[in-house]
């Protein structure tokens, strides 16, 4: 961060209002946004000032607005992320030069946020370099014009087939886009994973496996073919995906089912709402003679669960295949799986870490059609691409990524798009395996796993002594151990009872903070409280260690 506010501060040398300039910048100064100071805590007071100090370069008290702006957006932290949209919405609005007062009043929600952007917090640290390297690959990418559109309905057929989208975001949020980023497309077989992941959240795994198996199948996609049990070969086919659509909801009529589908997407890409393509699907149904003869063969298989509709569930299928998303959306939900269900931007956990890792297991070994041997071998990460040339890669515990190139290969995948991939894996050592080659010079973007992990922990501690709800959910979400203390036997929950932190008390107590847990002197979170004349923590902690 530092060095970005520096640059931007030399080119922008911030204008300052004949009040400011009368002003002790450090005491009073001028209302840069209409919010409330929010009330801090003499600890978060400090904290809040030491950040304010660590980015004031010039030392002059004021900190010029865009640097701050463009610190956010170096780590790739853009303006639309719902973690600090308000935040830097107000500080857009603020003065060119912001003061300690301005400051506190705009970041003092955020102190936990703040501190990760100051200190390059994020799981890949120089993400402007890597920004750099992902257009470089991306730009080789757009030269190639092999393949062909899928050309089985004219709604597929007069996509322009140049169109160039790629989108990447880590589990950290950090977010780049590149090319046609916000066009839409339709998700078509990329739906697959995502119907898989709801069917196993409302049914189980058992429940949804006595339907559908879980081997590659060795034939086409859309082949008339099922297992020896009868069964769908696996729900990345389209026999296995129209199984999966029987089993999201059956009971609710379909409107209310494809909600639910709709609803999930939204979670996953962090809020926005997916398109819908009513001429896709209207195509898709008209032309599907393959699904219902797939659906029709399952039926007399008694593949499917007793009472389903069957014309219904290849309905729901074909509205699946015509929602639409863009490269950028996509990435988003591609890193709600990288996170293990747990989207980056909001926090929101849309599946369980179970899930996402059945979803991920079959992205690997059957998500790229006939060529998801080839490319689990030379690749080496779960994916899922679909025929409209979308593909969603997942680089697990790191980012997710969405590549859109509608020109597709012979095996249906889309050929920049395998082609992106080749050159990432080649790049970095993001091949499943890759920790296993000795000596290959390939590069890691991310932090070390161990510093990030420890940095969780720290953050955990830190942001349970300020009461910073929303930093202590992320970190929680992010797998930061609520147990784990410092070099000091200090717990998150010590923090927040010393501090007097009342709901990150409680939010911790509900997690499994132990309230017995003692530091090195001995001391547990209930006498902290008791020293610091917390009561009501205290009888709360205390309440319990009993239970
Ligand atoms: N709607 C297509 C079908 O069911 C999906 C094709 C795909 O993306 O693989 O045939």
């Amino acid at each position: 961060m530092a060095s970005s506010v520096k640059n931007t501060a030399k080119k922008t040398a911030p204008k300052r209002t004949a009040n400011q300039k009368k002003r002790s910048p450090h005491v009073k100064a001028n209302a840069a946004n209409d919010a409330t100071a929010p009330f801090l805590s003499s600890t978060a007071a400090e904290e809040i000032t030491k950040i304010f100090r660590a980015l004031d370069r010039s030392r002059d008290g004021f900190i010029p607005r865009d640097g701050l702006l463009a610190a956010f957006n170096s780590k790739g932290i853009h303006t639309d992320d719902p973690r600090v949209k308000d935040t830097l919405e107000a500080l857009k609005r603020s003065h060119e030069a912001i003061d300690l007062e301005s400051f506190t009043k705009l970041f003092g929600h955020d102190i936990g946020f703040l501190n990760r952007i100051a200190k390059d917090q994020f799981i890949v640290p120089r993400f402007n370099e890597f920004c750099d390297e992902m257009s470089t690959m991306f730009e080789d990418c757009r030269e190639i014009r092999d393949g062909a559109v899928a050309d089985y309905i004219p709604q597929l057929a007069r996509v322009a087939p140049d169109q160039f989208g790629m989108g990447v975001c880590t589990i950290d949020g950090q977010r780049a886009s590149f090319g046609d980023k916000d066009v839409p497309f339709c998700v078509q077989s990329t739906c697959k994973p995502i119907n898989y992941a709801m069917a196993l959240t409302l049914n189980g795994e058992e429940k949804v496996h006595a339907h559908v198996g879980r081997e590659p199948s060795g034939r086409s996609f859309n082949e008339l073919a099922l297992n020896d049990r009868g069964l769908p070969h696996n729900p990345m086919i389209n026999a296995g995906a129209i199984m999966s659509c029987s089993l999201i909801h059956p009971d609710l009529p379909l409107s209310d089912r494809f909600d639910h589908v709709i609803k999930t997407w939204t979670a996953l890409s962090g809020g926005a709402a997916p398109g819908y393509n009513n001429p896709v699907y209207l195509s898709e149904k008209a032309t599907a003679d393959r699904n219902f003869a797939l659906a029709y063969f399952m039926q007399e298989k008694k593949a499917f669960p007793a009472h389903t509709d069957l014309l219904q569930t290849l309905d729901f299928y074909f509205q699946s295949c015509s929602i639409e998303t863009t490269a950028e959306r996509m990435s988003i939900a591609a890193a709600t799986l990288a996170n293990a269900g747990v989207n980056p931007l909001t926090n929101e956990r849309v599946f369980s870490s179970e899930t996402v890792k059945h979803c991920l297991s079959l992205m690997y070994s059957c998500g790229m059609y006939d060529f998801s041997g080839e490319f689990a071998f030379t690749i080496g990460l779960p994916a899922k691409s679909g025929v409209s040339g979308a593909l969603m890669v997942v680089v697990p515990n790191r980012m997710g990524f969405a590549i859109w190139s509608p020109r597709l290969d012979k095996l249906g995948n889309s050929v920049r798009g395998i082609e992106f991939c080749r050159k990432l894996v080649e790049r970095y050592s993001f091949h499943n395996y890759d920790g296993l080659s000795e000596g290959e010079a390939k590069k890691d973007p991310i932090r070390s796993q161990e510093l990030y992990r420890s940095d969780l922990t720290y953050q955990l501690i830190h942001a349970a002594s300020l009461g910073d709800l929303a930093e202590i959910t992320r970190l929680v979400a992010h797998g930061a151990d609520i147990n784990a203390a410092d070099y000091d036997g200090r717990s998150p929950l010590h923090l927040a009872a010393a501090e007097g932190r009342e709901l990150a008390v409680a939010y911790l107590l509900a997690r499994g903070a132990n309230p017995q847990a003692k530091d090195r002197w001995g001391a547990t979170p209930v006498e902290d409280a008791n020293r610091h004349n917390h009561s009501e923590i205290e009888q709360r902690l205390k309440k319990s260690a009993a239970a």
